[in-house]
């Protein structure tokens, strides 16, 4: 890896936790040499890595009850990593932290009264929150001395307009952080950074920013900056994703509650794992599945989820007053050719037209030179966006 600094980052879920290393280059930018994953935390862990050229450097199992404390993964981890750098220097730890509250618009150095004030947050993000805070906790037993930095999915998004930002509830709930909050914000940070690199005359833009996985939403982002997205208070608003509803009448679950007598357990159940594009179909969570089935469920699944694309773009430009540029990005905007083409044929009333060879090719710009709006395709990596804060705030210390 050769001499410099470097830096680990670290996405913790329940029971898998995704980790890269990365290596700092002269000016501050970053760069990946490392990509790995441990799986099956609490059953039978596994720890896997590789290299930018996907060579395998581990590949190792235990068996249950074997490092079966977060602790002593991690303890494992950091000591593997420091074999691994070559002579280069560790620095810090950057983690994926989804919610940052109303307080964090920007990264921060974890100390204990940090911790404090984001395990307040895991009632607002209990499917995330608790597992990325397990992870710095471990770490920091593993290795107090390490600096871990916290990047926030929320952060980019503090500075959308204060309509952006709020519910039409009563002011106390508002004040009490019942409000939109919004998500993947590193992702939607990286692609404000790159697009003036790939597209210098959108620098200043209005620009619709489509992040569709697993898990959508969208941004509209003007000058650089978040204006609106579709994710609000929780992960589940907006778009349809993969298992989640995205945006519901909260008419229905009133309804559900009295007339099916649903709890609070099997509704978080419902909306977030048993809907979207699997409840739909009935066949698969898995855009690509979908596009190749048969089944008239399947399609309409898809033809749900394209339509809500087309629609929020429509919102987010009214709510950013202007729209110069489409962008998609995530698993199913860098790949998915027939969703783009759908999409952007349910925009065609607004000018958008595709190049059908670029679109099938993924090119980085894909509309048609007399398209009114230009549409890019721009890969994310939150990654490398955690690496950058990392190494930006370990600079200002
Ligand atoms: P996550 O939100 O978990 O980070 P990704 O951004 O990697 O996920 O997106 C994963 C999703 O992307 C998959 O569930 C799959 O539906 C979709 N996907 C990946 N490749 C393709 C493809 N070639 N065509 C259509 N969908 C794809």
């Amino acid at each position: 890896m050769s001499t410099g600094n470097a830096i680990l980052v670290i996405n913790a879920g329940s029971s898998s936790l995704k980790f890269s290393v990365f290596r700092e280059k002269p000016g501050g930018d970053v760069a990946v040499a490392i990509n790995g994953q441990i799986s099956g935390i609490g059953t039978e862990p596994k720890f896997e890595a590789k290299d930018t050229s996907r060579r395998v450097l581990a590949d190792k199992a235990w068996g249950a009850g074997e490092k079966s404390d977060r602790t002593a993964l991690l303890s494992y981890l950091l000591d593997w990593v420091e074999e691994h750098l070559e002579g280069a220097k560790l620095i810090a730890a950057g983690h994926r932290v989804v919610h940052g509250g109303s307080k964090y618009s920007h990264p921060v150095l974890l100390t204990p009264e940090v911790l404090a004030e984001l395990d307040a947050l895991i009632p607002l993000a209990p499917l995330h929150q608790p597992h990325n805070l397990a992870a710095i906790r471990a770490l920091a037993e593993a290795h107090p001395e390490l600096p871990q930095v916290a990047c926030f999915d929320t952060a980019f998004h503090r500075g959308q307009p204060w309509q952006s930002q709020t519910f039409a509830l009563p002011r106390a709930m508002t004040e009490e952080g019942v409000r939109r909050y919004g998500f993947h914000g590193l992702s939607y940070e990286y692609i404000a950074r790159r697009l003036p690199e790939v597209a210098p005359e959108l620098a200043d833009a209005h620009v619709v920013v489509c992040h569709l996985g697993s898990g959508a939403s969208m941004c509209a982002i003007k000058a650089g900056k978040s204006i609106d997205s579709t994710m609000g208070f929780t992960a589940v608003d907006g778009l349809p994703m993969g298992t989640r509803t995205g945006r519901l009448d909260p008419g229905v679950l009133i309804y559900l509650m009295r007339a099916k007598g649903m709890g609070a357990d099997e509704l978080e159940k419902l909306l977030y794992n048993k809907s979207g594009l699997l409840g739909v179909s009935g066949v698969s969570n898995d855009m690509r599945v979908l596009l190749e089935s048969a089944e008239p469920h399947a399609a309409e699944a898809v033809e749900l989820f394209c339509h809500s694309v087309a629609k929020e773009t429509g919102a987010l430009a009214a709510s950013m007053g202007g729209l110069d540029a489409i962008v998609f990005t995530a698993g199913i905007g860098e790949r998915s050719a027939p969703v783009r083409a759908r999409v952007a044929k349910k925009l065609a009333w607004l000018g958008v037209h595709l190049d059908p060879d670029a679109n099938d090719a993924n090119e980085a710009k894909i509309s048609a030179p007399d398209s009114r709006i230009p549409v890019w395709v721009i890969p994310t990596d939150e990654e490398r966006m955690i690496a950058q804060h990392t190494v930006e705030v370990m600079e200002q210390r």
